[in-house]
């Protein structure tokens, strides 16, 4: 609550991190009804069941409140359709973080709209917006309490049984396991520190436990252990099955999994397809190829 007194958007703004404010997604949007900008509607939308996951931004243009001279989406056409998985990708600056926080709805747009299963988030309650999310930030916040509560934190009714669960799924479960207590091992500064594959999977499995229609995910760049690649690829590929997902991709494996990649620069939409077919056009995708994917994890997508 002590944050109350700056805005959400400037607070996610200090914050700038993604990752960071992934983390306290649950407490952002608590906040939410108090920020003047981004408030609940006074009659929300419901947003129509079954729920799919399915997104469009509509000619969305949007300037950061800090830089209202600089576009950071500028016309944005992005549709992902439901059980789809679109790869985003672009160099740095082009708009691809952006595209999250606005989904997230911590800034709105200064014009056109963002749809959710067809309701604009604007006209929806901002809780029902997130119930629809997960995410699994690049770089996920480890809270300081045992293994169990933070994987629990996805979601805090789930029991025991339910946890276990969802980090087996996550391909977690023999490292936890492997820990001092188990389960029952205090993470974070004062406990046991995990390593940046295994902060994933514990991501992985708070997003499993939330089972959301819709998924963002910010991968990695930062290169994992070999053992670590293989079992966070592995959990994504099951986290992502039967849902909508939406990635910024950095690894060659993802983008080739990918139903669809799409390129951004300067807060819009250069090009789409499929690697291949990105790759013959010779154009920004197939120089960020060859510069950005860690070429390394290529071995694993084309088995
Ligand atoms: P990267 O790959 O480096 O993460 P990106 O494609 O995710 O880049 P964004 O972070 O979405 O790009 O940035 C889009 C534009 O908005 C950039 O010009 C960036 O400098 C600006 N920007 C991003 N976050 C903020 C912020 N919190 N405040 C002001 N400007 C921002």
């Amino acid at each position: 609550a002590v944050v109350v007194a700056g805005a959400v958007g400037a607070l996610s703004e200090v914050m700038g991190d993604l990752a960071r404010a992934a983390g306290a997604t649950e407490r952002l949007f608590d906040l939410l009804a108090t920020e003047p900008d981004i408030r609940a509607p006074a009659d929300p939308k419901p947003l129509p069941q079954p729920a799919e996951g399915a997104v469009r931004f509509d000619n969305v243009v949007f300037h950061y409140p800090s830089r209202p001279k600089d576009a950071a989406l500028n016309g944005l056409e992005l549709e992902v359709r439901p059980g789809e998985t679109v790869a985003l990708v672009g160099p740095s600056g082009a708009g691809k973080s952006t595209v999250f926080q606005l989904l997230l709805r911590f800034y709105d747009p200064r014009s056109g709209r963002i749809l959710l299963d067809g309701v604009d988030i604007r006209e929806a309650d901002p809780a029902a917006v997130r119930a629809r999310i997960g995410i699994v930030p690049q770089d996920p916040v480890i809270f300081s309490t045992n293994a169990m509560e933070n994987i629990r934190y996805g979601r805090p009714e789930a029991t025991d049984a339910e946890v276990r669960e969802a980090a087996r799924a996550a391909h977690a479960l023999d490292f936890l396991e492997a820990l001092p207590q188990g389960f029952d091992t205090f993470l974070g500064e004062k406990g046991v520190r995990l390593s940046g594959g295994q902060r994933q999977r514990v991501a992985i499995a708070r997003a499993l436990l939330r089972n959301p229609p819709l998924l963002l995910l910010d991968e990695a760049t930062s290169a994992l252990d070999a053992e670590s690649e293989r079992a966070v690829q592995e959990a994504l590929e099951d986290l992502m099955k039967n849902r909508t997902t939406l990635i910024i991709a950095h690894r060659l494996a993802t983008v080739l999994n990918a139903d669809r990649i799409v390129v951004l620069d300067a807060g819009r939409v250069v090009a789409s397809g499929t690697h291949a077919e990105l790759l013959r056009q010779e154009g920004l995708y197939a120089r960020l190829a060859a510069l950005q994917f860690d070429q390394r994890t290529a071995g694993a997508a084309v088995v």
